[in-house]
C-alpha cells in the first residue's frame, strides 16, 4: 500500500507535496514525511501520524527548496516504529540522498543477509534500505547508474522516487504493479505520484502514466524530462488497486477506478438475473460498496438506498492490529437505518471479504434492525492468497476464503445468500485489454525479477 509523490521544480515543493500526500491519505494513515533539497542539503522531516497533523506551516517551512519527495506509510515491511517513516535519508559517497519506495520486495531477506554478512549495517526493518545500501556500495561514477545496477538486485514490485540533492529518479517495476502516474503542475515543474486524486489538489494536468520498467529523471540541468527504459515491459497491474484501494476519482493506467466499481457492481447484477430472487433494496457498505452498489442498482432497476451510515471520525476498520479492536471498530463505524431496514429483504453490496469480520458483523447489524433478508454480494473474487506485492492482507490462515467454501461463509456471516465476482467477472469489469496481478485471487505469484 503506501503512497508516494515527486514535486520537481516548483518553489512551494514541499507544501505541495504534503497536499498530495493529503489526497493520499487512504494508501497509508501510519506515518508521513517529507524530504526537500535546497542548495546541497536535503531536508527531511517525518513522523507517525496524519499529513495534516505532522506538516504543520513549523514544519513546512523548515522544508526549503523546489524539489520534495514524500510518502504516507502503511505497515506491509518492517515495524511501526518512527525508524520505518520514510523518506529514507543517507549520505554516502556522491553526497546526499533520500528515497520513497511504495510496494515490496520479495528477495528483500536474501539481499539484507548478503549486505550484512558483508559488513553492513541497518537502521530499519524496511526493504527500502537495501536500495540505500546497494547504490551507497556500488562503484559506479554517477547515480543513475548505480540506480540502474541496484534494481538488477531488486525483485519485487516497486515504485521509487529517489532524490539527490539537485536530481530526482522516477522508478516503476517491469511489472507495472503498483501505479504511478506524471503530471504537470500549472504553477511550474512536475508531479510524480502513485495516484492521480493527487493532481487536482496540486492543479496539476495529468501527462501520462510511468511506464512498467522506465525510469524518469528530473535534472536542474535541462527543461526536458529524461527516460531510460530499465527492463523490457510485462505489464500486470494489480486489480486490487481497482477493487478497493485507489481513490474512486482517481484513473490508473488509463482506466477511471470509479467506473470500473460500477462495472463490476452491474456484473454481480447481472449474474443475480438468471437467479429468482429480487431483493427490495440495494445497500452499499460505506464507502468501499458505494460505487459497486450504484452499479448494481441502475443494471438491476432495484433502489439504491444508504441503509448503513457510516460515522467518519473512525479510522479503517484494518488499522488496528488486534482482532478485538478490529471488532469494537466496525460497530463504532457502521449503524444501521432502521426506518428503511425493517421488513426489507436487502441486498447488501461491499467490496471483499478478508477475514470475514466486517460481513459477519454488518449481516447481524442489519438483521438486529429488522431485515427479513440479507443477501450479500462481493465485488471482487474469493481473496484465497496472500499478497506479496505490498497490498497488506492478512496470512493465509487468516483468510476466510482459504479455510471455507462460499457456503460455508455464507453460514458463518449468517447471510440468506452469498455472491462474488468470478476471476474473468473481475478481468472484464476493469478491462479484458491486459493482464492483471490477481495473485490474491489465484495464487498465480508471477513476480520472478
Ligand atoms: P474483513 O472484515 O477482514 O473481511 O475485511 C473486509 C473489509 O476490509 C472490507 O470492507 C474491505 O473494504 C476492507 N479491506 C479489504 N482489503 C483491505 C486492506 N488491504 N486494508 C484495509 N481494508 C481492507
Amino acid at each position: 500500500m503506501c503512497a508516494i509523490v515527486g514535486i520537481y521544480g516548483n518553489e512551494n515543493a514541499a507544501r505541495l507535496a504534503s497536499l498530495a500526500l493529503f489526497s493520499m491519505q487512504h494508501r497509508g494513515q501510519e506515518a508521513t514525511g517529507i524530504s526537500s533539497s535546497c542548495n546541497g542539503k536535503i531536508y527531511t522531516k517525518k513522523d507517525r501520524g496524519l499529513v495534516s497533523e505532522v506538516f504543520t506551516d513549523e514544519a513546512l517551512s523548515y522544508l526549503k527548496g523546489n524539489m520534495a519527495i514524500g510518502h504516507n506509510r502503511y505497515s506491509t515491511a518492517g515495524g511501526d516504529s518512527i525508524l520505518d517513516a520514510q523518506p529514507v535519508f543517507a549520505k554516502y559517497k556522491l553526497g546526499e540522498i533520500s528515497i520513497v519506495h511504495n510496494g515490496n520486495l520479495i528477495n528483500k531477506n536474501e539481499v539484507r543477509k548478503d549486505l550484512i554478512d558483508n559488513g553492513a549495517i541497518f537502521q530499519t526493518g524496511m526493504d527500502t534500505e537495501n536500495l540505500i545500501h546497494l547504490i551507497a556500495k556500488n562503484t559506479k561514477d554517477r547515480l543513475r547508474d548505480r540506480i540502474k545496477e541496484a534494481l538488477t538486485k531488486t525483485i519485487g514490485a516497486y515504485c521509487f522516487i529517489v532524490q539527490s540533492r539537485s536530481k530526482q529518479f522516477v522508478i516503476r517495476d517491469r511489472y507495472g504493479i503498483r501505479p504511478l502516474s506524471l503530471g504537470k503542475i500549472k504553477s511550474g515543474g512536475y508531479i510524480v505520484a502513485s495516484e492521480t486524486c493527487a493532481f487536482d489538489l496540486v492543479d496539476a494536468e495529468f501527462i501520462r502514466d510511468v511506464n512498467p520498467g522506465e525510469m524518469l529523471i528530473f535534472s536542474e540541468k535541462t527543461d526536458e524530462i529524461e527516460s531510460i527504459q530499465l527492463f523490457e515491459p510485462e505489464f500486470r497491474p494489480c486489480a486490487f488497486e481497482y477493487v478497493y484501494f485507489a481513490r474512486p476519482d482517481s484513473v490508473i493506467d488509463g482506466k477511471n477506478v470509479y467506473q470500473t466499481r460500477q462495472n463490476m457492481g452491474r456484473t454481480l447484477a447481472r449474474n443475480d438475473a438468471k437467479k429468482d430472487f429480487k431483493a427490495d433494496i440495494v445497500i452499499p457498505v460505506p464507502d468501499s460498496g458505494v460505487p459497486a452498489a450504484l452499479g448494481y442498482a441502475s443494471e438491476s432497476k432495484i433502489p439504491f438506498e444508504l441503509g448503513i451510515i457510516r460515522n467518519h471520525y473512525v479510522g479503517r476498520t484494518f488499522i488496528e492490529p488486534t482482532q478485538e479492536m478490529r471488532n469494537i471498530k466496525v460497530k463504532m463505524k457502521l449503524s444501521p437505518m432502521k426506518s428503511l431496514i425493517e421488513g426489507k429483504s436487502l441486498l447488501v453490496i461491499d467490496d471483499s471479504i478478508v477475514r470475514g469480520t466486517t460481513s459477519k458483523r454488518i449481516v447481524k447489524m442489519l438483521k438486529d434492525a429488522g431485515a427479513k433478508e440479507v443477501h450479500f454480494r462481493v465485488a471482487s473474487p474469493e481473496i484465497k492468497f496472500p499478497c506479496y506485492y505490498g497490498i497488506d492482507t492478512p496470512t493465509q490462515e487468516e483468510l476466510i476464503s482459504h479455510r471455507m467454501t462460499k457456503d460455508e461463509i455464507c453460514e458463518y456471516i449468517q447471510a440468506d445468500s452469498l455472491e462474488y465476482l468470478s476471476i474473468e467477472d473481475l478481468k472484464n469489469s476493469i478491462g479484458s485489454d491486459r493482464n492483471y496481478a490477481l495473485e490474491s485471487f489465484d495464487g498465480d505469484y508471477f513476480v520472478t525479477k
